[in-house]
């Protein structure tokens, strides 16, 4: 059976060795021609440091006895010759540049924008350069979120338009409509292309109101209506970002995902179906690539098969970015972002955490599903069986490393740590004696929650003197949880047998993702002795299922301290270990 992960090597390093020599063929040809030795910047430009967009594809697979080696260094057994097995531009550099002209293939990167990255026209002017100097040196298609709290206000809209609230809706498409002319003003000088986009823009705005009227008539808003309106951010920063782009002097065309990513009908979480995807994705994007047009893509959105607009969940433009990124089998995924990669915890809460070079996909997809909002859950999903490499840069500081993302992770094997935060959970104690006796108990009250429906944020817990069942719950949910606990419980509630139902409405959820957390002098018993010495009381805990997590639960008014109290001992166990934080 083929190695996908050698295959993918051994192409890049094909890629990059023709390529770095055809590049080094047309300078001198240049150069000889032009009598300069490198290309002067037109007027306007801004010098971009080539280096956070260098064709070096970031696998880091060593490329054992690639083609290109082999060719240099013959077999020893003197078995094949190399002329028979190595095409004839390999042996003779000479012949490359008329090769190439035919059939030279630049390595190919996705890179997804996020919110903030598009979130006004000098946000998008970033983009568009550093877009700009990665279409210098490679293929790139460019996956963009709505422009940041644009989605968030079309779900407003919907829930407006629910509730008959048209005044409502249109004030929210006003202002959706000036947000996105305004940018389009700035971005576009010339009179008669900035009207086309604005009338792009109008047209999608449009859409949204009468998609709203309509649930207005009807009084009822589907799923499948939330998703044609939450989607249409995404509709109108891309053609933003591709007229943007155009007025640069780069060759793009703004394209729905609608056209791209075929999904099943689960409308809010979207799955897609990878087939129909790639296949799509060849015949739309291949032959824009081929001709040297940068496709931008909406991010966040898909469509079934019979065309019915779906959304892959919020947050989800990074999963749109992989997505992209396996469809096509590109070389990297960048997911461009307002941090430096992923760090030691959310530089929100603290402000001294530190970025993490380098990490595998398990551990990545470890840290986004327990709550680091820098990712998407699913976004490893799609990639990590061709072994295509992720990096998280910062839109704003280019220049800076970031997170890599690959299969191994850290070549020196450090350990790896971080910790994530989410404040919007609800803490129900039932409390009875020596629950751990009677699992009875603990059913019914699964079915209880069952019944809501809640989704359980944490395994339940017993208390330590075994007397208390913890149920963590999201905020939203806590107060109709409790309700079924209560109908579930009533006669036992009455006769005594359990003893009470208490709800802790507001509290936050603190975890330690990583290895080597537990133990004598391990980072979780640290934690919790710097939290008692803080007098930051746990109120409940959790050891996750595969030991590489531990969650302790906390009042929302301590998350933040907890947070820096835990990190603190997180950073001095990495510096005592020499290692890195994960
Ligand atoms: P984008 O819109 O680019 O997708 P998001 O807002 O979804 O960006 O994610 C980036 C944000 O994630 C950061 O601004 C940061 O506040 C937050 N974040 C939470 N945990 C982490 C972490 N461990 N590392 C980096 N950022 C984090
Ligand atoms: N715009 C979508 C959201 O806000 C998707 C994303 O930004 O990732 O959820
Ligand atoms: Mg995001």
């Amino acid at each position: 059976m083929s190695d996908p992960l050698r295959g993918r090597a051994e192409r890049v390093e094909l890629r990059r060795k023709v390529n770095h020599e055809a590049a080094s063929e047309c300078t001198a040809a240049n150069s000889r021609e032009s009598g300069f030795a490198a290309r002067a910047l037109e007027p306007g430009h801004r010098i971009v440091d080539p280096s956070f967009a260098s064709a070096e594809p970031l696998s880091k697979h060593s490329v054992q006895a690639s083609a290109v080696t082999r060719a240099v260094n013959p077999r020893p057994d003197g078995g094949a010759r190399a002329a028979e097995i190595y095409p004839a531009h390999l042996l003779h550099p000479r012949l490359i540049h008329s090769h190439l002209r035919e059939n030279v293939k630049k390595p190919l990167r996705v890179m997804k924008f996020g919110g903030t990255s598009v979130g006004d026209a000098s946000c998008i002017q970033r983009v568009v350069e550093i877009v700009r100097a990665a279409a210098h040196e490679s293929d790139v298609v460019v996956v963009v979120s709505a422009m940041s709290g644009v989605t968030n206000k079309l779900v407003e809209a919907a829930n407006q338009a629910e509730a008959g609230s048209r005044e409502s809706v249109a004030m929210i498409f006003e202002e959706l409509r000036e947000r996105h002319e305004t940018a389009a003003k700035v971005l576009i000088p010339s009179d008669e292309k900035c009207q086309a986009i604005v009338s792009v823009i109008q047209a999608r705005v449009q859409d949204g109101e009468r998609i709203c009227e309509d649930a207005i008539l009807r009084r009822d808003l589907s799923p499948r209506v939330r998703d044609a309106i939450s989607g249409l951010g995404e509709r109108l920063s891309a053609p933003l970002v591709a007229a943007a782009l155009a007025e640069r002097g780069v060759a793009s065309e703004a394209i729905e995902a609608t056209e791209l990513v075929v999904t099943n009908s689960c409308h809010g979480a979207a799955e897609p179906f990878m087939d129909l995807t790639r296949e799509r994705c060849e015949a739309r994007l291949r032959p824009l690539l081929r001709q040297g047009t940068v496709a931008v893509v909406t991010g966040f959105i898909g469509a079934t098969v019979e065309g019915v607009p779906t959304t892959l969940g919020r947050n989800s433009s990074d999963y749109s970015g992989t997505i992209m990124g396996a469809a096509l089998d590109a070389d990297e995924v960048t997911l461009w972002t307002d941090v430096d990669g992923i760090l030691t915890a959310d530089p929100r809460l603290v402000p001294g955490a530190s970025s993490i070079l380098e990490m595998s996909y398990r551990e990545a997809a470890d840290l986004a599903e327990l709550g680091a909002k820098v990712l998407h859950p699913k976004t490893m999903h799609a990639l990590m069986q061709q072994g295509i490499p992720i990096a998280i840069r910062n839109t704003f500081a280019p220049e800076r490393p970031g997170t890599k993302i690959t299969t191994n992770g850290s070549a020196n094997g450090t350990v790896v740590r971080a910790l994530t935060a989410s404040n919007d959970a609800g803490l129900i104690t039932l409390r009875a004696s020596r629950v751990s006796d009677t699992p009875d108990i603990l059913h019914r009250a699964l079915a209880a929650v069952a019944s809501v429906p809640a989704e359980l944020r944490l395994a339940p817990q017993h208390s330590a003197s075994q007397d208390e069942i913890c149920l963590v719950v999201p905020s939203a949910l806590a107060a109709p949880t409790v309700h079924a606990l209560r109908k579930e419980f009533t006669s036992d509630l009455a006769c005594g047998s359990v003893k009470g139902l208490a709800l802790e409405p507001a509290v936050a959820l603190v975890t330690v993702v990583g290895e080597q957390l537990f133990g004598p002098g391990g980072l979780v018993g640290r934690v919790l002795n710097a939290l008692t010495c803080e007098n930051i009381a746990v109120l409940a805990r959790s050891r996750g299922s595969s030991r590489s997590s531990f969650t302790f639960v906390v009042a929302q008014c301590d998350m933040k301290s907890a947070v820096v109290v835990a990190h603190r001992q997180l950073q001095s166990s990495a510096g005592a270990a020499g290692g890195r934080s994960l």
